[in-house]
């Protein structure tokens, strides 16, 4: 359970994704967290990484195959079974497995792969606002969670740290579904912190949150428009809220910024606050990362509140995804993750999918999903009265 008081969080400098040095890092920061590794003995233990979609480790989209190996291998040496739950939201698991190198690793590790489609309904009428959701059994059924999220920036969350990372554990195309259900970044956050709620006291799972930090996403996270960023540096703690607020300073990312911290701190769920948080292991100063580039994407994040959600008021204020024509192949795989249905095929002779931007909520799963980064943000007309309030 997390301390109602003073959060431990452990960051350590780790340079090579190899599985021996990981684990030794993940050893030390165990204990520095007060984490009892014995206490996985014969437990059931789903290992979550962040398998977005289909695209090599070295581009820093997924949790690094070294880093969940190292994790596998942590579990299974301290008794625990390990099994891997994770539910990409276009591509088939298989495919992800093999393009990002899970598959080996899955064979040799010989680790036991959840069937997501099977799901169970979670009822958390403690809720604030979103009380039931359809979760992936086997993450419902195991006794606890390591979560193995990558550091990346993100579009709507600003961060995708340990709370984003668990809403993989929603089944696949189910996901974009829920980005309809909040108008506002603010409501997103409030699905990830129930989600998160739903899990550690309706459940009372214990996460161990493992952050693979080492190469991280800056700029237009947490899909290939993204840039890969050395950061040498895993993040450990049983507060995904204290872990995410850890990551968010590292990078010198104003916390206000990311909703599922500062509503997570002031909801109780964890903590967000400097003094609250007890941070382990290196030194601050040598893990600190002084050139990271947030996602520009949330400049408007703290603005987005109505009437900057009705169709004319996001043209004007929020950036819209634009496909470019010298990249788009066509694939249309943006077209088949919309949640809001805001894209259909290309018209004729046009070298693009057609976009309605008054169907468009700005999700940007189409940006996270599109495999040729052909998508980039383009202003709204009136978008750079934002620049001068905030300058
Ligand atoms: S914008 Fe990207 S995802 Fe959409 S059709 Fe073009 S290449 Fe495919
Ligand atoms: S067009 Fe893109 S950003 Fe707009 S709703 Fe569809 S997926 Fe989301």
């Amino acid at each position: 359970m997390v301390s109602k008081h003073l959060s431990k969080v452990a960051a350590y400098k780790c340079e090579q994704y190899d599985t021996e040095k990981i684990k030794t890092v993940f050893r030390k920061a165990s204990q520095k967290i007060d984490f009892d590794l014995s206490s996985m003995r014969n437990m059931r233990v789903a290992i979550k990484p962040n398998l977005l979609r289909d695209s090599s480790p070295g581009k820093g989209v997924v949790t690094h195959p070294v880093f969940f190996q190292a994790a596998v291998q942590l579990v299974k040496e301290n008794g625990g079974i390990p099994i891997l739950v994770e539910s990409p939201a276009v591509h088939s698991l298989d495919r992800v497995f093999k393009k990002t190198g899970y598959d080996e690793i899955i064979r040799e590790e010989n680790i036991e792969v959840s069937d997501t489609s099977r799901v169970k309904v979670v009822y958390n009428e403690h809720a604030r606002r979103f009380k039931r959701f359809e979760l992936a059994a086997d993450a419902v059924d195991a006794d606890m969670i390591v979560n193995l999220p990558k550091f990346k920036t993100h579009g709507i969350t600003y961060i995708t740290a340990a709370v984003k990372n668990l809403f993989g554990t929603i089944h696949g195309l189910n996901k974009s579904q829920w980005h309809l259900r909040a108008s506002t970044k603010e409501e997103f956050a409030t699905i990830l912190l129930d989600l998160y709620d739903a899990y550690i006291h309706h459940m009372d799972k214990t996460i161990l949150n493992l952050v693979d930090a080492i190469t991280a996403l800056e700029g237009e996270g947490p899909g290939p428009s993204g840039s890969p960023k050395s950061m040498n540096v895993i993040v450990a703690g049983l507060d995904a809220i204290a872990v995410d607020y850890v990551l968010s300073k590292l990078v010198q990312i104003d916390v206000n910024l990311v909703h599922t911290v500062k509503m997570g701190d002031s909801r109780g769920l964890g903590q967000g606050r400097e003094e609250a948080i007890s941070i382990l292991g290196d030194p601050v100063d040598l893990l600190q990362v002084m050139d990271f580039k947030p996602t520009k994407s949330s400049l408007s994040s703290d603005m987005m509140r109505w009437p900057f959600t009705s169709p004319v008021m996001r043209s004007l204020f929020v950036q819209r995804p634009v496909p470019s024509e010298e990249k788009c192949t066509l694939c249309y795989q943006c077209k088949s993750i919309c949640p809001a249905g805001a894209i259909s095929s290309a018209a004729e002779g046009e070298k693009i999918p057609a976009y309605d931007y008054k169907k468009c909520i700005r999700c940007y799963c189409c940006m996270e999903i599109c495999p040729e980064s052909a998508i980039d943000l383009k202003n709204g007309k009136l978008q750079w009265m934002f620049t001068i309030v905030s300058t």
